[in-house]
């Protein structure tokens, strides 16, 4: 259970459970919402279903047509989040107002009237709801979802209360939301005792456990502190574990069973929704071990568990069953299509009809909605998050992530405290400052505490650096899981701290934090500071009203580096001569959350360097696409945008006219190309080139590469060496290839035939690609949108790679009330 426990849904489960007297799992479909609003959930980064709702969601903001509508997004949270960059109207709130807020919407929702069946006496209590942290945004959030009854959605994040869920039910009920529908969770037994650590670890204290097998997950690592799971574990007579490293978890068992990557093994999973799909290995085992299913198995009596049989054997079984999912896979064709296709179909659950206990609802919300006492001088809450990257640290050994950018403070190898600029002007700190956090009153000047199993009661301190991080709530402080661990991974991989010793398994009211200085520094490896855009105007941005305004009005997009006008103006550089193809991209802001998905993509196909902490403290990162964040009033109300930037491939490119030796230049199907074995390395393309995409390989990075790591590079792509500069080339391998096999097929190229690493990962297709001669691309009909631009065109540079300007629809009542105060 160490993955399931790590993530903590138990107030997910233990509050259906009191709204509707069992577990079932609150399923969105944001493609079906016309207002979505979020408490605390990290909708579009953290969640299991964050694909499938990006994907929704933005199915319901793409505009096209001047005429068409798009979905609000409304976020509260702690620290500013993807979902929040995204977001239309966003809120800060502490995690102790996040109960508070929802029960003051449900006092709103309540006096407007609703869908549901509530008991006029419960309905009325309800409505005596008043007030609450954010009162204006709060109001008109109720308005807005009121406005949309039915299509409205409320969403509740898994670190948020027990009560927050319960309330989260309670909204959608009123709205009579079909946003909202609930199913049986994918996960066994969710919300049993089993799934309880607190259990686990009273039973090892009984010595009413003997014998412990943990497949997976790194528990000793992944609980919360208090659970002192690493002394736990020893306790116990004996314990296996089943993992990939020797971890944590290893190193606090009797016996470790190296564990098959499950591209070597076979064996099956259910997706949020309960769809159903097989694993199936990739590839032989290189190193042995043993899959989950194997040791099952063994555990069941079978010691020659025939992973690929037993399979077999369950699906046929399962196929076999009245109303069971997968019929079709009992053949041999079916199962073998089933291989093909990876998912069986329909297995995801049927909606369950659900009943919502209101005596329940009320009485939480009256208790949420009386006020909270003040908050004590020098106290401050601490939200222990997820990593988007790292998660709860199952990930630390990927340099591809440890180097990934964090999406919005573009931390990179190492968390941070993240606190906001009106919080570390109070605690006198700026970004790089140690400070030591521990229970509020704890022992000052307690050691460091940063490794796993500390338990957090014991007034050990943390040592951290703060990072000032615009957009957070004041009087709290943010810190990522996921780092500071010590074991089964490289050195270089050992960044960060642990904040295991600072989360509680017991469920209860936001703790108080201390946090002191410590007169110490530390360098933190920042690709890109908050950084405002200086009214330049790199990204576009305009309201959806803005947006569909009369022509006369609302072009301010439509200024002087519109394409047409740059195609009529004279230039002094020479224009390639155009081929059959003309390859271009268009990436659109308002799709765009900045999760980063597409850089790693980028990195993964291409064989892009990772050049560690210290190569970024330099400023060498090698990343061929990056996301710009731009965060404009950034101790007001902070609003950030985001823009990926890569090699614009433009048609008239300052890079190709410095180079002395011609490794850059133009091809007829217009790409800006790279010819590696010219270049000399006088990197004057890079002063030249106003994008900055250019990356100078100051190192030989991949010399040391072991041959085993060295399988995960691209066969399609080069390697490159020190001295050479590179840059985005559109996945030129990519192309080359389906140009080959539509040569080999006796056809012409057609369209979709190219897609790039960027494009085919991104899950809300912000990215689109294709050639502008090609009627029938994407790319072509999105050039001559009305929202199209260049960056920085009005240097003449001519882009192949577009924007489609972001929109964003604000809410009117609070744009008629100046914003919320
Ligand atoms: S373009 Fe990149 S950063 Fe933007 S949504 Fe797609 S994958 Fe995420």
């Amino acid at each position: 259970v160490a993955y399931v426990s790590s993530r903590a849904p138990h107030a997910r489960w233990a509050a259906a459970r009191a709204a509707f007297g069992r577990v079932v799992e609150p399923q969105l479909d944001a493609s079906k919402a016309e207002v979505v609003a979020s408490f605390g959930a990290d909708l579009l980064a953290a969640r299991a279903d964050t694909v499938h709702v990006a994907r929704a969601l933005m199915e319901r903001r793409r505009v096209r047509a001047r005429t068409d509508t798009m979905s609000r997004l409304w976020v509260a949270e702690t620290a500013m989040t993807v979902t929040g960059a995204t977001c239309d109207e966003r809120a800060a709130l502490r995690p102790s107002e996040m109960v508070p807020a929802l029960a003051a919407l449900l006092g709103e929702l309540a006096r407007g009237g609703g869908a549901a069946a509530i008991p006029d006496a419960l309905r009325a209590r309800l409505a005596a709801i008043h007030g609450g942290p954010r009162g204006a945004w709060t109001a008109a959030l109720a308005r807005d979802l009121a406005a949309h009854c039915g299509a409205g959605a409320v969403v509740c994040g898994d670190d948020v209360p027990l009560a927050g869920h319960l309330l989260a039910h309670a909204a959608n009920a009123l709205l009579g939301s079909t946003g909202v529908s609930y199913t049986r969770s994918p996960i066994l037994e969710a919300g049993e005792p089993s799934h309880d650590p607190q259990r686990l670890a009273e039973a090892i204290d009984r010595k009413a456990v003997a014998a412990l097998v943990i497949l997976g997950g790194n528990p000793v690592y992944a609980m919360p502190g208090d659970l002192a799971m690493a002394r736990r574990v020893r306790e116990v007579p004996l314990s296996a574990y089943l993992g990939e490293y020797a971890d944590e978890t290893a190193r606090a068992c009797t016996w470790h069973v190296a564990e098959q990557h499950w591209l070597e093994s076979w064996g099956d999973v259910r997706a949020f929704d309960g769809s159903l799909s097989l694993v199936q290995p990739l590839v032989a085992p290189m190193h042995g071990g043993k899959s989950r299913v194997e040791v099952l198995g063994a555990l069941l009596g079978d010691l020659a568990a025939d992973p690929h049989a037993l399979l077999r054997a369950a699906h046929r079984e399962r196929a076999g069953a009245a109303g069971a999912v997968g019929a079709a896979a009992a053949d041999d064709d079916a199962w073998e299509q089933a291989l093909a296709r990876g998912v069986l179909d329909p297995t995801s659950f049927a909606a369950e009809h659900v009943t919502l206990d209101w005596a329940r609802v009320v009485a939480e919300a009256e208790k949420a909605a009386a006020p909270a006492p003040a908050r004590a001088a020098g106290a401050y809450e601490l939200a222990v998050v997820l990593d988007g990257k790292l998660d709860d640290g199952r990930h630390a050994n990927n340099a591809w992530l440890q180097e990934l950018p964090d999406p919005i403070t573009k931390q990179t190898w190492g968390n941070a405290l993240l606190v906001s600029p009106r919080t570390a002007k109070e605690l006198g700190v700026a970004t790089g400052d140690v400070v030591a956090v521990d229970r509020a009153g704890a022992g000052a000047g307690a050691d460091a505490a940063s490794g796993a199993g500390a338990g957090a009661g014991a007034a050990a301190a943390v040592l951290v650096p703060v990072l000032v991080a615009p957009g957070h709530a004041d009087g709290a402080a943010t810190i990522a899981l996921g780092y500071g661990r010590t074991d089964g991974l490289g050195e270089a991989a050992r960044v960060g701290v642990s904040a295991q010793s600072l989360r509680s398994s017991v469920a209860g009211p936001p703790s108080s934090f201390g946090l002191r200085r410590t007169g110490t520094r530390e360098s933190l490896a920042i690709t890109m500071a908050p950084r405002s855009s200086e009214d330049r105007e790199i990204i576009k941005s305009l309201t959806l009203a803005e947006h569909q305004a009369p022509v006369s009005d609302a072009r301010r997009h439509d200024d002087d580096d519109d394409e047409k006008k740059q195609k009529s103006r004279r230039s002094l550089y020479f224009l390639a001569p155009g081929g059959a193809r003309q390859w271009a991209m268009s990436i659109d802001l308002t799709a765009c959350t900045g999760c980063s998905v597409c850089v790693v993509a980028c990195q993964a196909e291409n064989n892009v360097p990772v050049v560690g902490k210290e190569g970024v403290l330099a400023g060498r990162e090698m990343h061929w696409l990056r996301i710009d964040r731009y965060v404009e009033d950034a101790e007001g109300k902070p609003r950030v945008e985001m823009m990926p930037m890569l090699c614009q491939h433009c048609e008239t490119a300052p890079c190709e006219y410095v180079c002395p030796t011609g490794a850059t230049s133009h091809s007829a199907d217009g790409l800006n190309q790279m010819v590696y074995p010219r270049c000399v390395g006088t990197r004057f393309c890079s002063n030249n080139c106003p994008y900055k995409v250019r990356r100078f390989n100051w190192f030989d990075y991949n010399r040391d590469t072991p041959a085993l790591r060295a399988l995960a590079h691209n066969p399609d792509v080069t390697v490159r060496a020190r001295g050479v500069m590179e840059k985005c080339s559109y996945c030129v391998q990519r192309i080359r290839e389906a140009e080959r096999q539509a040569r080999v097929e006796h056809r012409p190229l057609a369209t979709g035939d190219v897609v790039t690493a960027c494009q085919q990962a991104c899950p809300t297709q912000a990215i689109q690609f294709g050639s502008l001669n090609d009627d029938a691309s994407p790319v072509a009909r999105l050039r001559d949108d009305v929202r199209a631009y260049s960056a920085l065109g009005e240097l003449g540079t001519k882009p192949r790679t577009t924007y489609l300007a972001r929109l964003r629809n604000t809410s009117p009542d609070l744009d008629r009330e100046g914003g919320d105060k």
